[in-house]
This record gives C-alpha cells, structure tokens and sequence, in this order.
C-alpha cells in the first residue's frame, strides 16, 4: 500500500511469534483460561494467537477508551465491559501494542480486583521507552522504538488495521 513507508513485521513473522508464544502459555497453565482482548486493535493478534493455545480457553472482550494528552494521569474508561465473571479465573490479556502502560495498568488491576486467580498480558508489540507506569507484560512478541505503527489491527484514525503486516505510515499521510 503505498501510504505504507516501511514493513516493520511481516505476516509470517508475526505468525511465527504467535507459534512460541502460544506454547509458552500452553506450557504456562495447566487448565481453564479466560483469553480477554482489547478491542480493536488486539482481535488480528488474538486470532492468530489462540490458534496457537494448547488449552481449554475462553475468549472475551473489553473496550477502553484513554484520554492521553490532557491529564498524565491517564483516565481510562471501560466502554464495553466483559461477558464472564472474572473471579477464580486465571486471566490473559491480549493487547496490540504497550505505549504509556496506561491502559494496561489500569486494566489489570480492574481484573486484579474483581478477584481473578491470576492477571497476565501479551502484546504483540511493546514500546519500553514510551512507558509512563510500570507494566508487567509476560508473553511479548516485539520491542520497538518510538515510532508510530499501524496495521495487524493497529490504526490510523480508524484506518488501516486490515493490513497483513506492521509497518510504518508515510509522513505524507498525516499532513
Ligand atoms: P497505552 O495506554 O499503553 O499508552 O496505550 C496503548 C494503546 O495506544 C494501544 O492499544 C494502541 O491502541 C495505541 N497505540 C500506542 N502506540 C501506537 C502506535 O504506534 N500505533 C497505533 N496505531 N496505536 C498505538
Ligand atoms: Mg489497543
Ligand atoms: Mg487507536
């Protein structure tokens, strides 16, 4: 796509990661899991993802919405919140990309508190120099630098999450 300056990951690299991180978290748990995605950007990534989970799994959603920029406190808000009861649960987050840990703080200790036996994350992607909170991720596919990524769910302005690879937008996209 040419609004697309560079290809980051490719399909088959991003499959690949989902294969070892899939049979890392088969060998992790030994039972029931609640897999919990944040829409949207984490549904490409989880269905590649769970495919890969040697385990009796239960799939689920939440939706979050992060005011960045006015507060550096972060304020998350749950738009939709999850279907199953979390309590006893051992729970894994499934996220597209850590960049504050904002989002993912705040979420885990929502699950933390609504009694789940255990709270972990894997994200496709992480930026540790971005990071305003602390964020225990276990399972991540990537480090990447500061850089805006879009595709394999992640988005510009809603656009763009259908692309089979994560790449790098144009400078000529957002002016
Ligand atoms: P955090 O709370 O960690 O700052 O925010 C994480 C969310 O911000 C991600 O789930 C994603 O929606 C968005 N985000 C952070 N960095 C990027 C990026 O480089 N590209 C895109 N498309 N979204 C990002
Ligand atoms: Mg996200
Ligand atoms: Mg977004």
């Amino acid at each position: 796509m040419k609004e697309i300056e560079s290809i980051l990951y490719t399909e088959e690299v991003i499959k690949e990661k989902c294969y070892e991180l899939g049979k890392k978290i088969s060998e992790d748990y030994s039972g029931e899991l609640l897999v919990v995605g944040i829409l949207k950007g984490a549904v490409p990534f989880m269905a590649e993802l769970i495919k890969r989970i040697d385990l009796p799994i239960i799939i689920d959603f939440m939706d979050v919405s992060s005011y960045e920029g006015t507060t550096t406190s972060g304020e998350v808000r749950i738009l939709k919140d999850l279907e199953f009861r979390v309590e006893g649960r051992d729970v894994l987050i499934v996220e597209d990309i850590i960049d504050t840990g904002l989002t993912l703080s705040y979420l885990t200790e929502v699950i933390k508190k609504r009694g789940a036996k255990s709270v972990e994350i894997c994200s496709m992607l992480t930026k540790p120099k971005r990071r305003k909170v602390y964020v225990n991720a276990k399972y991540v596919g990537f480090e990447i630098d500061d850089k805006f990524v879009v595709g394999y769910g992640m988005d510009y302005n809603e656009k763009y999450r259908n692309l089979p690879y994560v790449g790098i937008l144009s400078e000529s996209v957002y002016k």
